[in-house]
């Protein structure tokens, strides 16, 4: 039988793969998907459209972006000597490393349960991935680490930092002692998506380490929708991967937006403050509930282990909050749910749910 278009041209893997799920949220309490719950105060909002609407759409953006990266380096604490790369969200920077790094037989190796476009990403630009399992308790288990490293000599390895979906922040020494084993052969990058709520960073150790990548993304900090990410490193690096960053890939409401919330940095950093004193108060709350174990967070979620979560996120959802059932991610998040960390208003919503749920299981 002749092959249909889809099998003649698509690649059998990607045939195979199954599209990144998006619930619909619509009308539900979403706490599935680590944004931030704050919006820009009104007077804020109301320059920003004006400086919005001063951009030229008929334009293209000028590829360097020199103004936007500017701003980046010093309101985000990128050494002096370095430059950052920018993307569309951090998603397309793990894209444009994979595609850079896609020699024949090169590896990615992370560590599991971790953030999965790592293996997507290097899946499809056609490089191995290896995935090397925490521990029990999602500490890095740092002499498998070495041990894997040792093995598949990787080009790339993911270290989120604090990690998701589980929360956990990796000692400094480990990862110093991942980016020295590793050494020339490949690059570590260090990826801060949650470094608002950390607090912890390897930003300021770049002149130390010559394969050290150091990637963010302003998505957890409050704007998720603009899509922007960047990422740190040497030049002789990130002169290579800006070779394979399309031209134009940060659009110019995107850069304008940016600019002007850098401008107003500090009420970024007022909001992230917040939500770090909630998640104190959400780990305390949910403590006191018999049965549910918090796993340590130092971004702005909680992972918790509970009996029966499969039934615990349906009756949630029956009383419209979202959370996200980890179990359904990797075999080692049996009976987990992923919750953001959100108001106070909405982190008693929540509570409420859960203890009426577990009332009701
Ligand atoms: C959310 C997340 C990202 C993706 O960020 P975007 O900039 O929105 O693409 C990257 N890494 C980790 C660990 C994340 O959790």
């Amino acid at each position: 039988m002749r092959k249909s278009l889809v099998e003649r041209i698509i690649r059998a893997d990607v045939r195979a793969q199954t599209s990144y799920l998006v619930p619909d949220a619509h009308g539900l309490l979403k706490l599935d998907a680590m944004e931030n719950p704050y919006i820009l105060p009104a007077a804020l909002r109301e320059q920003l459209g004006q400086r919005l609407a001063a951009v030229a759409l008929n334009r293209y953006p000028v590829p360097s972006y020199t103004h936007l990266k500017q701003q980046i380096c010093q309101h985000l604490g990128v050494p002096a000597g370095f430059d950052v790369l920018l993307g569309n969200g951090s998603d397309e920077l793990i894209s444009i490393l994979s595609v850079a790094c896609a020699q024949p037989g090169a590896k990615v190796l992370a560590p599991e349960p971790g953030f999965v476009m790592y293996q997507v990403s290097a899946r499809l630009a056609g490089l191995d991935y290896v995935g090397v399992p925490l521990r029990a308790d999602f500490t890095l288990d740092l002499s498998a680490m070495l041990a894997a490293i040792a093995q598949h000599r990787p080009a790339i390895v993911y270290l989120a930092y604090p990690n998701n979906p589980t929360g956990t922040l990796y000692q400094a020494a480990d990862i110093e002692a991942v980016l020295r084993a590793v050494g020339e052969d490949g690059i570590v990058v260090v990826d801060e998506a949650y470094q608002p709520f950390a607090q912890a960073s390897f930003m300021s150790r770049l002149a130390e380490f010559a394969n050290l990548v150091v990637m963010r993304t302003v998505s957890k900090l409050g704007l998720a929708g603009i899509r922007l990410g960047y990422m740190a490193a040497s030049a002789v690096l990130l002169q290579e991967f800006d070779k394979v960053r399309p031209p134009y890939n940060i659009n110019v409401l995107t850069q304008a937006a940016a600019e002007f919330v850098l401008e107003h940095h500090h009420e970024l950093e007022r909001q992230a403050a917040a939500l770090r004193a909630s998640r104190s108060d959400l780990v305390a709350a949910l403590e006191r509930i018999d049965g549910i174990e918090v796993f340590p967070s130092a971004a702005n979620f909680l992972l918790i282990r509970l009996a029966n979560a499969d039934k615990v996120f349906a009756g949630l959802l029956q009383r419209k909050v979202l959370v996200k059932n980890a179990g359904k991610m990797h075999p080692a998040l049996q009976n987990c749910l992923r919750v953001n960390v959100s108001t106070p208003e909405e982190n008693t919503l929540f509570l409420a749910a859960l203890r009426e749920t577990l009332a009701n299981v």
